[in-house]
């Protein structure tokens, strides 16, 4: 039964902030197309859903089996420290510092919440991720955008320049959507000259193999920024996780919503991280095929370390090879929403075999 329309009388509809009307006019978080639409406007059966990175494979055996035991226990709240996680990730990686929340999405909301207040200004190396700045937007602050050069690497000398005196800066390596991976003697150079914190999105490092944790003994200003829905392919999960400094650690727990991990989301990543094959399995199915992308899409594509590339198709703009491409039944995302693109770009996962070998007839036959 539809709801009967509520007519309250004399009731006033508050306004919302006016920050938040203007990120509404901006276009907010923007989200990849539909392969329902796709699927349903062209006919296909199945569409290769190739725009937002995800792992195209089932989240792993462990991953699975502990998310359905931890399903009886959730009469009782989670814990609020996320402990059984922390644990996991310091034996993997060291007994650095680990905060975890609902995604990468919501550390970065955190850490921005816990640093930005009215005014302050925060700088951001574009064209990148969005969401760092609608975050910052959201607390009030300041966002500065400091352009990659044109092969899309961050330029140390004008990105200190820029953020030398921001309380906060973000660096995405590698980056999204280009691709783009960050030399650790750069990240280093930037943290040696920089007043603030720079907050360094890892969400692809698994692709790459660049290693940034060295890092953490040698600055106090560095936070690293990772996720579960990619690698693990816990994306529907939301989990992510940083690592950061020790006197930031309790900052963080302050600002930080109350029982943020939910308790099914840590037992699927704690059970996730118990299976390094699965994630060895797929960075090798990912570096055979951007390999073969690299060697067979006929228009240039940016060097990525990531789990996708990034492709320019001028004359077309992103969305006119977007439709192009959604005909064909391949769902690829069109960059012109990453401010300081240009709008001749999309961005294409690597998905499952047949996705890519449908997406590869596709572009070349463009
Ligand atoms: C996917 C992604 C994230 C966030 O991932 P969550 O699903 O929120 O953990 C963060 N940064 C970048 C650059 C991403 O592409």
């Amino acid at each position: 039964m539809p709801r009967s329309i509520v007519q309250q009388e004399s009731f006033m509809k508050p306004s919302p902030r006016s920050l938040v009307r203007s990120c509404f006019l901006d276009g907010g978080y923007v989200f990849a197309g539909k392969a329902e639409d796709i699927a349903e406007r062209y006919g296909f059966s199945e569409v290769a859903r190739l725009a937002s990175n995800e792992n195209p494979s089932p989240p792993s055996d462990s991953a699975q089996a502990a998310a359905a035991e931890a399903i009886l226990s959730c009469n009782r709240y989670p814990g609020i420290t996320h402990e059984e996680l922390i644990k996991k990730l310091q034996e993997i990686y060291g007994s650095y510092p680990v905060v975890a929340g609902a995604g990468m999405d919501g550390v970065i909301e955190t850490v921005v919440r816990a640093l930005i207040t009215s005014g302050d200004s925060v700088v951001i190396s574009s064209p990148t991720f969005s969401f760092y700045g609608l975050a910052v937007t959201a607390q009030g602050g300041k966002v500065g955008y400091v352009p990659r050069n044109a092969s899309y690497e961050v330029d140390p000398k004008s990105f200190i320049a820029a953020a030398r005196d921001a309380k906060l800066s973000f660096i995405c390596s590698p980056n999204n959507p280009t691709g783009t991976v960050t030399p650790p003697e750069v990240i280093a150079s930037i943290l040696g000259n920089i007043n603030g914190i720079l907050f360094l999105d890892n969400a692809y490092v698994e692709f790459s193999d660049v290693d940034y944790l060295p890092l953490l003994d040698r600055y106090e200003n560095l936070i690293i920024g990772r996720t579960m829905s990619k690698v693990y392919g816990l994306a529907g999960f939301r989990v992510g996780y940083a690592f950061v400094p020790e006197w930031f650690q309790p900052c963080y727990i302050r600002a930080e919503t109350p029982f943020a991990l939910n308790a099914v989301s840590e037992a699927a990543a704690v059970g996730a991280l118990s299976d390094p094959a699965y994630a060895d399995c797929y960075i090798a199915h990912v570096t055979r095929w951007r390999r073969r992308f690299c060697d067979e899409i006929p228009y240039p594509v940016a060097p990525s370390g990531a789990n996708f590339v990034m492709i320019d198709l001028a004359p077309r703009t992103g969305r006119e090879a977007m439709d192009a491409l959604g005909k064909k039944g391949v769902l690829v995302r069109s960059c012109e929403s990453f401010p300081g693109l240009g709008e001749t770009f999309i961005r294409v996962s690597i998905g499952a075999d047949w996705e890519c070998e449908r997406f590869l007839s596709a572009i070349v036959s463009l």
